[in-house]
């Protein structure tokens, strides 16, 4: 019965991955997928989280009863107290509701859904260029896709002004998706006076701002100050939604772990809003999975943990800055034509390097480095070890 089915496309971040892993040369190179690798090229585990996991295993009292529709009470109440502030006054006045979902991906899909049922303006902004998965959860919700500009590739920074140009001609209500910190694929952020300008233009125009917070620590290092663009535009006393995601900065991607997190008016709305998520993941899987939620609460709610995560992430980043300056400088040094300064620039995960796609399609071929086609590169996948070998690879593909 299921013989007309087409072959679908293959998701190009995953053919990048495939093809990488189907290289035999000792020289490849995976700069592809954004998640962390040590300065070895291995997976990292946090060592807080394998102390997390030591205190699960040896808790006699733990059963595995399913969780409530809208997961474990205890870290929805720490997940947002990470985001908002411990101070935060909506998390005070009871208008936020936080529920545990599929990591970021599981949180941004049930925000599109209840946009598209609760929300009356079904038009969507996200930035150009964005996440890749971004415009499927929208789409997928039904919602009216709309693109504002964000990347200015001549300074390869922000286009500010394009950018508040787009919004500022946006229809009333619409939803503008924002990345919290550290812009996937772009690692360009804007500055805290432009987040202002930005929240006022918002909230001036009536847009309803929907933060999707993937990188919490990777910019500064520093949990609170990488929430900073959300905080103000709960300051302000409006509304908005709110994705976590613990993949990256716990190191816990397969876990699955995140949040989503409505931002209401007064309590009332916020509880309303929640009984309505439930009718929402009820159908798709009822309730979220217990393990990674639990390793999350187990280091949140302990401030020794607290601090040796936040040590142990502060360790990650710093590794990404150095890489960077390594990169920077090495590119500096050989003389490669071009100004290579965005890269120490970029903050987060990622370096938009600039690099064309016929570039990296030569850089693959001749150099078996592997990154998706719009020139993102992981800087988590370089170390000190290989940056000689990108330098020979872009220095090759950048024309003299
Ligand atoms: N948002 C952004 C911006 C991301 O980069 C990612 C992961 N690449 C996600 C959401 C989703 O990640 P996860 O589902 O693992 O939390």
């Amino acid at each position: 019965v299921f013989s007309h089915v087409p072959r679908a496309p293959e998701i190009p971040i995953y053919a990048v991955m495939t093809a990488c892993s189907k290289d035999p040369s000792p020289l490849k190179l995976n700069l592809g997928m954004g998640v962390y690798r040590t300065e070895d090229g291995k997976p990292l585990l946090l060592n807080v989280v394998r102390r997390a996991e030591e205190i699960l295993v040896n808790d006699r009292t733990a059963v595995k009863e399913y969780l409530p529709i809208t997961g474990l009470p205890e870290f929805n109440k720490l997940s947002s107290i990470l985001i908002f502030g411990a101070d935060s006054p909506a998390i005070k006045e009871n208008r936020v509701t936080t529920v545990q979902c599929l990591s970021g991906t599981g949180s941004l899909r049930i925000g599109a859904d209840f946009l598209a049922k609760h929300y009356h303006q079904d038009v969507v902004y996200i930035p150009e260029p964005t996440y890749s998965n971004h415009p499927n959860f929208f789409i997928a919700a039904g919602l009216t896709l709309r693109k504002y500009r964000y990347y200015n590739p001549q300074t390869q920074g922000l286009d500010f002004q394009c950018l508040l140009e787009d919004l500022g001609s946006a229809p009333s209500g619409a939803t503008v998706l924002f990345h919290a910190c550290a812009h996937n694929p772009t690692g360009v952020d804007p500055t805290l006076e432009q987040w202002e300008e930005i929240r006022r233009l918002i909230r001036c125009k009536g847009l309803f701002p929907f933060f999707d917070c993937a990188y919490q620590g990777f910019v500064s290092g520093n949990l609170e100050e990488d929430a900073h663009s959300v905080r103000m535009f709960v300051a302000d006393g409006g509304e908005c939604i709110v994705v976590q995601s613990f993949s990256k900065n716990m190191v816990l991607y397969g876990e699955r772990v995140g949040a989503l997190s409505i931002v209401c008016k007064n309590a009332d709305v916020a509880s309303r809003s929640e009984s309505q998520l439930k009718l929402l993941i009820r159908p798709m899987y009822s309730s979220p999975p217990i393990h990674g939620a639990a390793i999350a609460v187990s280091i949140m709610k302990n401030r020794e943990m607290y601090d040796e995560w936040t040590i142990e992430l502060k360790a990650m980043r710093n590794r990404l800055m150095s890489t960077r300056q390594q990169l920077y400088e090495a590119l500096l040094q050989r003389g490669t034509p071009g100004d290579w300064s965005h890269i120490i620039k970029h903050v987060g995960l990622f370096t938009y390097s600039g690099l064309s796609e016929e570039q990296v399609a030569f850089m693959t071929r001749e150099y078996h480095i592997y990154m998706p086609a719009n020139g993102r590169m992981n800087m988590a996948g370089l170390s000190l070890k290989t940056v000689p070998h990108l330098v020979d690879a872009i220095h090759a593909a950048v024309p003299m």
